[in-house]
């Protein structure tokens, strides 16, 4: 396995004990991005070996986490050793806000929906996964979200199985063609107001199959309330990710 691979993969690991893990541990864990210290040249390297197309080079060093495989090839291309792995945002509610400048802060909030948003789940959040043409890797961490490491019905949070009972659809894949149809009558079927969260690269941006038969993510087609980025983004951040947007933070 590549070096740069094995770094984030073995940082980003989850391997504790059961139960569940506790809240401050859930709370306290981060995704890991690439980010330049002050001695980055510019030299444009890094962003070569990026498959994403996430990293530009034109004058400043500049990336956009929504195209973010998270494979770390950026940080062994850099010969000065200048990117380093720092904390990722779980989640963002504006798109502008996954665009990093070296320079200038890594860090977001965490801040809630709007208030009729966060209404919108009441007393629990009922979530339906809709695969927008996604590998299936997204799927494999909303189902592990269900079980009894992260167990996440003890926040209130449920998968439903249609889309006539759910206050969030949890998006994922680039919305390919193929599924263009089928994910609109999902979107006129769940009941409004509703919460729509582009969960990994694909859904925010198209990812590897951004040049495919896609269309290159959701935001085009339908307006998404809640960011996350990842490839994909793991059982315990997306978790964090909706309790941070619903504003359920110091909740059990
Ligand atoms: S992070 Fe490294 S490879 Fe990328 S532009 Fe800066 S010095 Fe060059
Ligand atoms: S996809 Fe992300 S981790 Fe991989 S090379 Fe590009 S910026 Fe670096």
């Amino acid at each position: 396995m590549e070096e740069g691979l094995l770094r984030i993969s073995l940082k980003n690991l989850v391997s504790l004990k059961r139960p569940a893990e506790s809240i401050p541990v859930l709370y306290s864990r981060k995704m890991l991005m690439p980010f330049p210290d002050a001695s980055c040249n510019n030299c444009g390297d890094c962003a070569k070996e990026c498959r994403g197309g996430a990293i530009t080079v034109s004058g400043a060093w500049e990336m956009d986490l929504g195209k973010c495989l998270f494979c770390g090839r950026c940080i062994e291309a850099c010969e000065s050793r200048s990117l380093k792995l720092v904390d990722a945002p779980d989640y963002v509610l504006k798109r502008a806000d996954l665009i990093f400048r070296g320079g200038e802060s890594a860090e977001r909030g965490r801040d809630a929906l709007d208030k009729a948003k966060r209404k919108v789940i009441g007393r629990s959040v009922n979530i339906r996964d809709v695969d927008a043409g996604s590998c299936n890797a997204c799927e494999v961490e909303v189902n592990s979200m269900s079980n009894r490491f992260y167990d996440m019905e003890r926040f209130g949070m449920k998968i439903v199985a249609s889309p006539r009972h759910a206050d969030v659809l949890l998006v994922a894949g680039p919305l390919t063609e193929n599924m263009k149809e089928a994910f609109d009558r999902v979107v006129a079927a769940a009941p409004n107001p509703k919460v729509v969260v582009a969960m990994g690269v694909c859904a925010i941006s198209g990812g590897l199959f951004r040049d495919g038969e896609t269309h290159g993510g959701i935001d085009g087609s339908i307006a998404v309330d809640v960011y996350i980025p990842g490839c994909p983004p793991p059982p315990d951040a997306v978790i964090r990710a909706l309790l941070g947007a619903f504003g359920l933070t110091g909740q059990r």
